[in-house]
């Protein structure tokens, strides 16, 4: 049966999700994980038999790293999971209490006395409006080093915006570096950690030199949230969405893996041509607006000064993904300096709070994945670094309480100190 059939024919109400699975809507209107267990699962001997053990059972995949797979297992099946004997360790044994435990959004912070929003921002999470309002009052505090930019339309029509940053010789003087976050709905921690390094650089500017070095040596272009409509509904209705809002002809799947859709490996291995995958890449190259809208803006910084850095920021594997992750037999010709650069880094993370990152090749380190922003970066747009980083955390997953954003940020401003220095 369809899922379109399923669904009318049941009495309460459900949201066709995440890998497909349904999931009840709770009172509240949205998404409901109450009772739902998450394992990471050993899948190193079995991963030929997974898709027909999770047969019939509504899994909610959440992540894969290597040997392991992290899901998600409603209340009415774990009996049915436990008979399956996999290898398991327990993440948590409910994620709709993490859910609750993450903390409603936050009201808009207080500005100072040079109307910089209050540090209070990063005690919680907020919503879309706020996140906008934010990048503005930024952008004010700092008028003659910055300015607000946009890059394109969404799907469902919302601009995808953020900040154009420069240091004493002007704008558009530099190379650049340029940051792109929230590509996946899911993953809030990326925004608010995007944010945290827009706010040291913009109070850093006036007294701190290393600051002012790479403000001076790059301009710094920086989009919080490139996937706006599947934010916004990871926050109206459900929690773990991923994609982002696309409808297409002829399916009632809705979204594309905008991190999928580059041109660059297109349709290769870690992507699916299905629209009801997580990792559906589209039909061709760019055809989500979202990717669309990025790819052109990424032509004209790369025709203008060229870019030496880009940052695609993911949530929650805890690794510094190099190019490439189409191919795991192929590397850009500068890999080993990569590969160095990032493990300073990585130890410069590591120094607030212990925190380890590894480093590597993305299809190498974590898995392939073809038609992804950095890829696109390096071979396309001819970025020096074309990378991805995947901050916090396990066990937490993409729902990481709020008390983590400030530590999140600290611990990741403590590796781009280093790496803008030492580019
Ligand atoms: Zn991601």
């Amino acid at each position: 049966m369809s899922q379109a059939a399923t669904m009318k024919f049941l009495s309460v109400v459900w949201l066709a999700s995440v890998s497909g699975a349904l999931i009840r809507v709770g009172r509240d209107g949205k998404a409901s994980y109450e009772g739902y267990k998450v394992y990471r699962v050993n899948t190193n001997d079995r991963t030929n038999e997974l898709s027909s053990a999770f047969e019939g059972l509504s899994v909610v995949e959440l992540n894969h790293n290597g040997g392991t797979v992290d899901i998600a297992i409603p209340p009415e099946h774990l009996e049915p999971f436990d008979t399956l004997n996999f290898t398991t360790t327990v993440l948590s044994d409910n994620l709709g209490a993490d859910i609750a435990a993450e903390g409603p959004l936050g009201s808009y912070p207080e500005l100072d006395e040079n109307g910089v929003p209050s540090i209070s921002w990063f005690d919680s999470y907020h919503a879309y409006e706020d996140h906008i309002q934010y990048w503005s009052d930024l952008q004010a505090s700092f008028p003659d080093n910055s300015e607000l930019i946009q890059v394109g339309p969404s799907f469902e029509g919302r601009q995808i915006q953020g900040i154009h940053l420069w240091g004493s010789s002007g704008k558009d003087s530099k190379p650049a570096i340029f940051f792109n976050g929230n590509v996946h709905a899911r993953e809030w921690i990326t925004s608010k950690v995007v944010e945290y390094l827009l706010y040291q650089i913009v109070i850093g500017y006036k007294n701190d030199t290393t600051v002012q070095a790479a403000l001076d040596n790059y301009d710094f272009y920086v989009l919080p949230v490139v996937n706006p409509d599947g934010f916004v509904y990871s926050q109206t209705t459900n929690r773990l969405w991923r994609k982002n809002r696309q409808t297409r002809d002829n399916t009632t799947a809705v979204g594309t893996d905008i991190n999928r859709n580059w041109s660059v490996g297109f349709g290769g291995g870690g992507s699916s041509s299905n629209p009801d995958s997580e990792t559906f890449s589209g039909y061709q190259p760019g055809d989500a607006p979202e990717t669309a809208a990025l790819m052109a803006y990424a032509q004209t910084l790369a025709s203008d000064k060229g870019i030496k850095l880009y940052i695609d920021w993911h949530s929650y594997a805890q690794v510094i993904l190099l190019s490439y992750g189409y191919s795991c037999d192929t590397f850009p010709p500068n890999y080993d300096r990569q590969v160095s650069l990032a493990g300073e880094t990585a130890a410069r993370i590591a120094q607030p709070y212990n925190t380890t990152f590894e480093y590597g090749s993305g299809c190498l380190v974590l898995y392939q994945s073809s038609g992804n922003g950095r890829d696109y970066m390096t071979d396309a747009a001819g970025a020096e670094f074309g990378w991805g980083i995947e901050l916090r955390s396990t066990p937490y997953g993409f729902v990481l309480p709020a008390d983590q954003i400030l530590p999140s940020g600290i611990e990741i401003w403590e590796g781009m100190k280093y790496l803008w220095a030492n580019l």
